[in-house]
């Protein structure tokens, strides 16, 4: 968008300890648009005493915040809706532009972004405390909900609108401060957008702060700093294990709520809609160009049915269109950078030497990946065991349904995850026996409600997203007594 009454351009400043300034470090930080290459933007990175600054003020602020009426957070998150709504066309160019998402991706991602708005709006009214019995005469027994006080946000590049805003949102309508570290191929749509969208909304300066530096080089400090009580992190599993063991196994003890990587089987049986399934198969695998955790990752398909739904689900991916992502009619835009790229052709040349049989094999160009489909994948091929996040997939042909439910568990994730039955009881029979945090009877594993439970059990994560999940995330209970008459003690 050209448009020169953009409201968001400008945007190399971070706002940080309630000022928008350049981050310290002497580090310059290039974002570029992952189609054609062109310059977005050139930020001063943050250093470690902006990141100080930041959550120092946060901890000054917060009380501040939480001690508002609940209609008054609520009123915040509200108008932050209302913006989202005057401002869609913007965002959702931004978000094309920075993170090479499709149209069809962009606005998805901005009315997810929108329904978590929407719903941590209701938060400050929903938080409830508790009055338990006790067994001590005389003892009132309360318990209280309250903010954490300052959570720390790092999120991915791949949703980072969305992936930021699901803790932003409930993190203040809860009246907790949050400081939020981007992606570095995506601090305007995981950062500086939402704090410029949150300052229109009328939050109050300090509340929010943004710092955008390498998670490499300012990570380990903005997690073991001593302010946030809560790290909320989404990106590989790697990186968050180590937040993880910093959080928890450091000096200071903290809440995480981990969002990690995800191993999505997409399991068809043999009394399965074989049109439905393909399509369900096209859109699960190739929205945003595989770039989700919740993506299909391995399609296991019952041998009665693996040779149509290999012919018709290959007939339909080599008509995607691969291309300029502003383009409506676009299916499948550039991966994120050249680095995601040459971890996609090394899984490719992988895949070949390790024998899976190639169905289709589109072209590249620049950092456009059309799609790849292999089939007679073996469970101990990378292709089935590691997460792809990208345009390719392995197809696994099942003996019956219990060899389909020991495929679909043998894996060290259990995030999403998806079967396709014509009997909805066979199907939740089935789920029930899927280790993972969300399981999907025919439909794509990639599903995200804002009130719906988000999150995933083994290496996928820890903790759950949305709705009462994420008021119980976002606030700690305190255990209040209250002895009413004196207590008989025993010595
Ligand atoms: P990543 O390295 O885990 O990055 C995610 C976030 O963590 C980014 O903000 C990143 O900052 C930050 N980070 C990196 N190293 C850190 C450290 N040592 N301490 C604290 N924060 C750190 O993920 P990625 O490199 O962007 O993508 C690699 C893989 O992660 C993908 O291929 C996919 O497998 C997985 N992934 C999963 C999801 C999901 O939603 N579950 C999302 C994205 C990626 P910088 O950008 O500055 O490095
Ligand atoms: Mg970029």
């Amino acid at each position: 968008m050209s448009d020169s009454n953009a409201v968001y351009r400008d945007l190399h400043l971070q706002p940080i300890a309630g000022q928008w300034r350049a981050g310290a470090s002497g580090k310059t930080l290039v974002v570029s648009n992952p189609f054609d290459g062109a310059q977005l933007l050139e930020l001063a990175q943050a250093n470690r005493s902006d990141l100080d600054a930041a959550y120092a003020k946060a901890a000054q602020v917060q009380p501040q915040w939480a001690a508002l009426g609940p209609s008054q957070r609520a009123a915040v998150l509200h108008q932050a809706v209302a913006i989202f709504d005057r401002r869609q066309e913007e965002i959702v160019d931004w978000i094309i532009r920075e993170s090479g998402s499709t149209r069809i991706k962009a606005l998805a991602e901005w009315g997810a972004a929108r329904a978590i708005t929407l719903e941590a709006a209701s938060f400050p009214a929903r938080v409830h405390g508790r009055i338990v019995e006790s067994d001590v005469p005389g003892k009132e027994s309360r318990v209280y909900r309250s903010a954490l006080g300052v959570v720390g946000v790092i999120s991915p590049w791949n949703f980072p609108l969305h992936l930021t805003q699901r803790s932003i949102a409930p993190a203040l309508a809860l009246g907790n401060a949050v400081v939020v570290k981007p992606a570095s191929d995506t601090p305007v749509c995981g950062g500086l957008l939402l704090a410029r969208i949150f300052e229109e909304a009328g939050l109050p300066a300090g509340v929010f702060s943004v710092v955008v530096g390498a998670g490499s080089e300012i990570g380990d400090a903005f997690v073991e700093h001593p302010v946030p009580a809560l790290i909320t992190f989404t990106g590989s599993t790697p990186v968050g294990r180590g937040i993880g063991r910093i959080a928890s196994g450091g000096e200071h003890l903290k809440h995480v709520a981990l969002e990690l990587g995800g191993n999505s089987p997409f399991v068809v049986l043999d009394d399965a809609d074989l049109e439905q399934a393909v399509n369900a198969a096209v859109f699960g695998k190739f929205l945003h160009q595989g770039q989700i955790c919740m993506a299909i990752n391995r399609i296991i398909v019952d041998e009665r049915l693996y040779d149509a739904f290999a012919q018709r689900f290959v007939a339909r991916v080599k008509q995607l269109k691969v291309g300029d992502p502003q383009s409506l009619d676009t299916v499948i835009g550039p991966v994120i950078n050249a680095r995601q790229l040459q971890g996609l052709q090394d899984k490719i040349a992988l895949a070949r030497e390790q024998g899976a049989e190639p169905l289709y094999e589109g072209g590249q160009n620049g950092n456009l990946l059309a799609p790849h489909v292999y089939g007679e994948v073996r469970a101990d091929m990378d292709l089935a065991r590691n997460e792809i996040f990208g345009p390719l997939v392995g197809l696994l042909r099942a003996r019956d349904e219990a060899h389909a439910l020991e495929l679909a568990n043998d894996s060290e994730f259990g995030l999403a995850s998806a079967v396709f039955t014509g009997n909805l009881e066979r199907g939740v029979n089935f789920a029930r026996q899927v280790r993972a945090g969300m399981t999907h009877i025919n439909d794509v594993p990639v599903n995200d409600e804002a009130n719906a439970p988000f999150g995933g059990e083994k290496n996928s994560g820890l903790g759950r997203f949305n709705g009462d999940w994420a008021i119980d995330e976002f606030t700690r209970d305190h255990w209040i007594s209250l002895q009413h008459r004196p207590r008989q003690y025993p010595f």
